[in-house]
């Protein structure tokens, strides 16, 4: 889908045997200490346990001194081990530092991969000593202290070598990486990077991996029904195109882009693959008329089915147009200002009114008003949705035009008529079981632009669009053979 990125993670998890060994040293363990040996007799089982004891808890055990540095190198060694690599020194940086530093070197007579093909070959010479950040202890910073090599590959010839821990010339290890971009789905990015004293920029740098690599990783077989609809985007009338994946196992952000175009749209079926897209059963869109077009070129196995919600935002505006004119005309002509501070009152569902609200549409409802009598329309038009069989509802729906049209209330009168040009699509829905409902879109829609407005600084249109894939995309994360968080 997006342009793919050679990956930074590797999957540890595949480094580490099952029933990996204890506090880093008991890869001398011998078997017969394991516990799950049962047949031995009792008093033998105590002595191996003994033995055990003093295998795992030996660099505990051992003078004060070397307590501190041993044991941040067994948690390291538990959670975090690289083949061909071995800690060796963990210590503050100076008496005053408040850093620790953690050596790293290479495991003795192990060569360096190539970082291009992964081939272990001859070393060439060595480059600077480099510091990497990993995750805080104890908000104490930690830090990877390790002198890179060049190796002399056959076929890239002289070339850096593959580190697992960090990719490129990131100073970012890939773990803390990984922890930044969990944070990130819960706090604002600069409270993230506030909070683990890092830049906004490297808490950015973090998530456009994590997301790049999720891009890469995700599954996109099995999706069946979409949703596309418009986001507004920043000041201005800027729109961004989104399509979310609605199936009833799977609801996600798939695909953002900028515009609301008919190319942008296209662009998605483009990347999205004729394949896939041919599986593709169900299409939820609004009215508009570029995406209703692609839609049908494009989707050709799917039922297009237009949304609920946007038929309701339709029926809201016609109302609150009409409500708006009544009171300017009201107004003029020196009558009593019933209609005030109304606009939510009629615009929302009557079961949904507080306790407040409900008597007060009741006195409204007395009035002789254009607005009320839109209102009423509307709720009789709710009706609709509780159709199950789509000939029946198609009789409604004509018959409720027909009234529509009689009303002389103009904004009604419109909404009327885009119904008629489009009540195949409407129908739709009865068609695909109302299986897709409007809510599903319009949770998506909403965590979506919840996300857009608590991105302060997101000017570029790429940040927003990592936002909201980290955010809505479920997009799988890189293992590790430990979870920091
Ligand atoms: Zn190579």
């Amino acid at each position: 889908m997006r342009r793919s990125v050679c990956s930074p993670f590797v999957d540890y998890s595949s480094t580490v045997p099952a029933g990996y060994p204890l506090a880093g040293c008991s890869s001398a363990e011998p078997a017969s200490v394991s516990p799950t040996n049962s047949d031995s007799p009792p008093a033998v089982t105590i002595q191996k346990y003994e033995h055990a004891f003093h295998l795992v808890f030996w660099d505990l055990l051992k003078p004060n001194a070397d307590r501190g540095s041993m044991l941040v190198k067994t948690i390291l060694n538990r959670i975090q081990k690289f083949k061909g690599f071995v800690y060796t020194n963990v210590q503050f940086e100076d008496s005053s530092s408040r850093r620790i530093i953690v050596d790293i070197k290479p495991r003795r007579g192990s060569k360096g991969r190539c970082h291009k093909c992964m081939k272990r070959c001859s070393g060439y010479d060595h480059l600077e000593q480099r510091l990497f950040d990993f995750i805080p202890i104890w908000n104490i910073p930690v830090l990877f202290r390790y002198t890179l090599r060049r190796v002399k590959c056959p076929v890239h010839g002289v070339v850096v070598e593959f580190l697992p821990w960090a990719q490129g010339k990131s100073h970012l290890c890939n773990s803390f990486r990984v922890f930044l971009a969990q944070w990130g789905r819960l706090l604002s990015w600069q409270q993230v990077a506030d909070r683990f004293h890092v830049s906004w920029d490297q808490v950015y740098c973090a998530i456009k991996s994590v997301v790049d690599w999720g891009l890469e990783h995700r599954d996109l077989e099995h999706v069946e029904a979409i949703g596309v609809d418009e986001i507004s985007i920043g000041k201005g009338s800027s729109f961004a195109t989104v399509v979310y994946q609605i199936d009833e196992h799977c609801r996600r952000l798939l695909w953002i882009g900028k515009d609301r175009k008919a190319k942008t749209l296209l662009r998605f079926f483009h990347e999205f693959g004729r394949e896939r897209t041919e599986k593709i059963i169900a299409v939820c869109s609004d009215m508009w008329k570029p995406y209703l077009k692609v839609i049908a070129k494009k989707a050709v196995n799917a039922v297009n089915v237009l949304d609920r919600f946007h038929i309701m935002k339709m029926f809201n505006d016609a109302l609150d147009k009409t409500r708006r004119q009544e009171v300017s005309r009201l107004e003029k002509d020196g009558f009593e200002p019933v209609l005030k501070n109304t606009r939510w009152l009629i615009a929302k569902r009557q079961e949904n009114l507080t306790a407040q609200q409900r008597p007060r549409l009741k006195e409204l409802l007395q009035y002789n008003l254009t607005s009320v009598r839109a209102y009423l329309l509307r709720e009789d038009f709710q009706q609709f949705w509780e159709y199950v069989s789509p000939f029946w509802a198609e009789k409604f729906l004509k018959e409720w035009i027909r009234k529509a049209m009689l009303s002389k209330i103009e904004p009604i009168k419109k909404v009327a008529r885009s119904l008629r040009k489009h009540s195949p699509l409407i129908l739709n829905w009865f068609i695909t079981r109302r299986q897709y409902s409007s809510g599903i879109v319009e949770a998506v829609n909403g965590c979506a632009k919840l996300t857009i407005r608590n991105a302060h600084g997101f000017r570029r249109f790429e940040t927003m669009e990592y936002a909201l894939y980290h955010r809505l995309g479920e997009l799988p994360m890189p293992k590790s053979t430990h979870i920091f968080f």
